[in-house]
């Protein structure tokens, strides 16, 4: 394994240190993640050096979809209690994901002390026990050996290869979140099948992917470096700034057209046979970008990529990173400009506001597919605008007419397949529609970018939303919350009814 270790690593052993004992003449422990961000827009009280960090090395074979990796993980104890155990995710082992992920070996550096591990929720998570407590606020760093397999399927894929698009994301040991909460320090939900799947908290990333020298990869974050390391391999090394995860996907078909929005590097990743639609998806995307760099903030990151993703007519959201899915590039009958506009806008709604897509997912996807409608509004005007209304109330009302209807303000565990889509998203953006129209364009904006000022790194809670409307407009917004949020229509007894048109935008 440490035959493909980048040096980079040792320098980022000797910045750790010197982030432990700080003096004039040390580097800046932060310097090796600068190319990714814009440190001026993190907020003055923002401390990054406390953060997780990953410094992995994996190796990637897409002829077998099989990954080898060490990853070492600072960590700091910021709980408030001594720690006798951390916990990592092993998402591919997700039964929606239907990969393989195995933890070979941990030991915690320098010393190289053996730690006890156990698997738990269905082997989504190994319990690390330490040899000794780590006391607050004291760091530890960890060397774990892993492998991921994914499969090669037919139709949506998130994880794996479909297409000649193989697709791998959460494919290292994550730290899992942490509550803030003494006597319960960590999450340790297992995502559903329907909803986000990485419950993490912000880390920096110094990533370094050995490929196969034809393979194309975007990912999460900013390529420092590509150099071939032996016949046929080369060595992608990617750091990010403080992001919640990390994602790639890859093919040795991509083609790429990139360019510069805002002093922001923007690529679009597309198969041959769908280049139009793909030059149209970067268009698409840099539009977005641009008017979301003016309505709510200036992204903080120095890239962000859109990729066709083999997830049919969804598209996903990674930071840094958007998936769209392969059928809007080829059959129009769904959004392809809706789905950008609604996955780009992820990059505020989640991976800059951390909108909990596990605990409130109606917040992080209502804002999504109600910015989406801003972007419609902006570039093709009210009639487009209202055609998206439309969708969301016809879907909502046939949830009702149904039996599918439900209290939109509860965590993704409380709805399925069929009203996961027309209730956290589009009944959700109709309370934030619905707001917008209380308030006006010019103060609901004002409300968003007064929402990102507070909350960007954080995660707030739908009280710190409703708050914020308040401070900002003087407009108590309980009653729509009320409606819209909290009630759910009585369930009728059910009636055969046609489906509903379906939305794009998931997950
Ligand atoms: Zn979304």
């Amino acid at each position: 394994m440490h035959r493909y270790l980048f040096p980079l690593s040792l320098l980022l052993v000797v910045l750790l240190l010197s982030a432990c004992s700080p003096s004039p003449e040390e580097p800046d422990p932060l310097e090796l993640y600068y190319p990714a961000f814009n440190a001026e827009e993190l907020p003055e009280d923002f401390d990054a050096s406390v953060l997780p960090r990953y410094d992995i090395n994996m190796r990637v074979d897409p002829a077998v979809r099989k990954i080898d990796g060490v990853a070492r993980i600072h960590f700091t104890n910021r709980s408030d209690r001594p720690l006798n155990d951390l916990f990592v995710r092993l998402y591919p082992n997700l039964r929606q994901l239907e990969g393989v992920m195995r933890l070979t070996s941990i030991v915690t550096l320098p010393d190289r002390f053996a730690t006890g591990m156990g698997s738990m929720l269905d082997d989504t998570a190994a319990r690390i026990t330490l040899t000794e407590s780590l006391p607050v606020d004291e760091s530890i760093d960890l060397e774990i050996v892993y492998s991921v397999e994914a499969l090669k399927q037919e139709g949506y894929v998130l994880f794996g290869e479909s297409e000649g698009i193989l697709s791998l994301p959460y494919s290292y040991p994550m730290l899992a979140a942490q509550t803030g909460d003494p006597a319960n320090p960590w999450r340790l939900e297992i995502p559903p099948q329907h909803g986000d799947i990485a419950i993490t908290d912000l880390a920096l990333h110094t990533i370094t992917v050995t490929l196969p020298s034809d393979i194309v990869i975007a990912a999460t974050g900013t390529e420092l470096t590509r150099t071939e390391t032996s016949p046929g391999w080369t060595e992608h090394v990617f750091v990010t700034g403080p992001v919640r995860e990390w994602a790639m996907i890859m093919s040795p078909d991509y083609l790429v057209e990139s360019g510069e929005v805002d002093g922001i590097r923007l690529n679009s990743y597309y198969l041959p046979q769908d280049e139009v639609a793909g030059r149209a998806a970067y268009k698409e995307a840099a539009a977005a970008l641009r008017a979301y760099n003016r309505m709510f903030a200036p992204y903080p990151y120095t890239e962000l990529d859109i990729a066709e993703a083999p997830t049919r007519h969804l598209g996903m959201e990674y930071p840094g990173l958007n998936y769209i899915g392969i059928v809007t590039y080829r059959d129009k009958s769904y959004s392809q400009e809706q789905l950008v506009a609604h996955e780009v806008s992820h990059q505020w709604w989640y991976a800059l506001v951390g909108s909990e897509p596990f605990r409130y997912p109606w917040l992080d996807e209502g804002l999504a597919e109600h910015t989406s409608l801003l972007y419609l509004e902006y570039f093709r005007g009210e009639n487009t605008a209202d055609r998206l209304r439309t969708i969301w109330k016809t879907s909502a009302d046939w949830a009702a007419a149904n039996g599918y209807d439900n209290v939109v303000g509860q965590e993704v565990t409380a709805f399925n397949g069929i009203n996961y889509e027309i209730l956290v998203y589009g009944k959700s953006a109709m309370f934030f529609d619905a707001l917008y129209k209380q308030l006006g364009h010019d103060d609901y904006l004002e409300v968003l970018q007064t929402f990102i000022k507070l909350y960007r790194f954080k995660n707030p809670t739908p009280q710190d939303f409703l708050d914020t409307v308040k401070d900002v407009s003087g407009f108590d917004a309980s009653a729509l919350y009320q409606q819209w949020i909290l009630t759910a229509v009585p369930t009728p007894t059910p009636e055969p009814s046609p489906e509903p048109t379906p939305q794009a935008g998931a997950p």
